[in-house]
């Protein structure tokens, strides 16, 4: 970092001239950060499945390694987000859950997840009805983005009347609605209203009756039991094939429900499936981090200020690291981005191979999530 920078960052926030209490506070900022190195040149994005975490047991020494990215009372050093696909929960419970399961002070602002971009459709259907499929509590997760008509495909799908004949062969239990006045107006409501929007949130938990209701929403315009009508939009927060969870090998993720989905739709409906895909290994996730890396930045800089994106701008970095275990989704991804992104390949997931992958090659392949780091600092701040 240097004074030209910070300077041109203040302006861009507050005008021509500095104060001179900025100055003097940048004027210690930048004696502290150049008595280090230059931790702003660079930042992590981590995948967390198969990197950081395998379910919800942390893999490849990464409580020690997050340890190393922050300072001896704990403050955060180095910048980094976790840059994953999964999800299902807000980001604020994200970076309690993982706080505590890696035992650092992680902030919302770090955790960028595949349904993070959804925030972005906020202005075209806050107040539409729209449907969130997924594990864990995707209406929750809409509202909290400010979307104020959303219900979960487990309220929608109860609204109907055997919309689901498989139902009572499921020996799980489906959440009741518990305030029994608001499942009638949400009935109500579901039933004079037309689904707008389909939000695949998180992975599907009930696969049959997800497709089943998802195909009843999008064929008909968006009321189930009518006639056919034009597809309302669908959006996926990512497209994983599949992921690396507990069991030994793959399991099928949000790209193999698509797939599911799609192939069906296709076969009853006369116009094929149109729909949307967040998530790595689309570039724009990787700028989308870029921006809030360059926030992050700023914000080590004044730790009390969460920065408008907009007053980031001035920021640029050398390299930004992307260490993930899925080489079609975060490496591809982190290709496709280009500078200033560099790849480091995980062998703790998806990937498992001596060598690097044949057709998506990361920069640097290692064993795990420490020796990434490792690497990282080591190059970094040892000069
Ligand atoms: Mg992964």
């Amino acid at each position: 970092m240097n004074l030209r920078i910070l300077r041109k960052a203040w302006r861009s926030r507050n005008g021509d001239q500095p104060s001179s209490a900025f100055s003097h506070n940048i004027i210690r900022l930048f004696s502290q950060l150049s008595s280090q190195s230059t931790p702003d040149a660079f930042g992590i994005a981590f995948d967390i499945d198969g990197v950081v975490l395998r379910s919800e047991a942390p893999i490849g020494g990464s409580p020690r390694a997050f340890r190393r990215l922050y300072d001896d009372s704990g403050n955060l050093r180095i910048p980094y987000v976790f840059l994953t696909n999964g999800g299902g929960i807000s980001e604020s419970k994200r970076a309690l859950e993982l706080s505590s399961l890696l035992g650092v002070k992680i902030s919302p602002l770090q955790v960028l997840q595949g349904h993070t971009p959804f925030k972005q459709l906020v202005n075209r259907f806050e107040n539409e009805l729209i449907v969130a499929v997924g594990k864990g509590e995707p209406a929750a997760v809409m509202a909290e983005y400010g979307f104020k008509n959303v219900l979960s495909i487990d309220d929608y799908a109860s609204c109907f009347d055997n919309i689901d004949p498989l139902a009572p062969y499921k020996k799980w239990i489906t959440k009741q609605v518990a305030d029994q006045s608001r499942a009638v107006a949400a009935k109500d409501l579901v039933l004079s209203q037309r689904v707008q929007a389909a939000f695949v949130v998180s992975d599907s938990v009930d696969w049959s009756r997800d497709i089943q209701v998802l195909c009843d929403i999008l064929r008909t315009g968006g009321l189930p039991g009518r006639g056919i009508g034009h597809q309302p939009q669908l959006y996926f927060a990512h497209d994983d094939l599949a992921y690396q969870a507990a069991f030994p090998s793959e399991r099928f993720g949000m790209g193999a429900f698509r797939i599911a989905l799609e192939s069906i739709f296709n076969r009853i409906h006369p116009h094929a499936l149109e729909y949307t895909t967040f998530g790595k290994p689309n570039p724009f996730v990787f700028k989308n981090a870029e921006l809030i890396l360059k926030q992050l930045v700023l914000s080590l800089q004044d730790k009390v200020q969460v920065l408008n994106p907009a007053n980031a701008g001035g920021h640029n970095f050398k390299t930004l690291y992307m260490i993930g275990d899925n080489p079609a989704v975060d490496i591809n991804g982190a290709r496709q981005a280009g500078h200033p992104w560099f790849s480091i390949l995980t062998r703790t997931g998806v990937f498992k191979g001596k060598e690097n992958h044949a057709e998506f090659p990361a920069d640097l392949v290692v064993d795990t999530v420490e020796e990434a780091v490792d690497f990282v600092l080591r190059k970094e701040c040892s000069s």
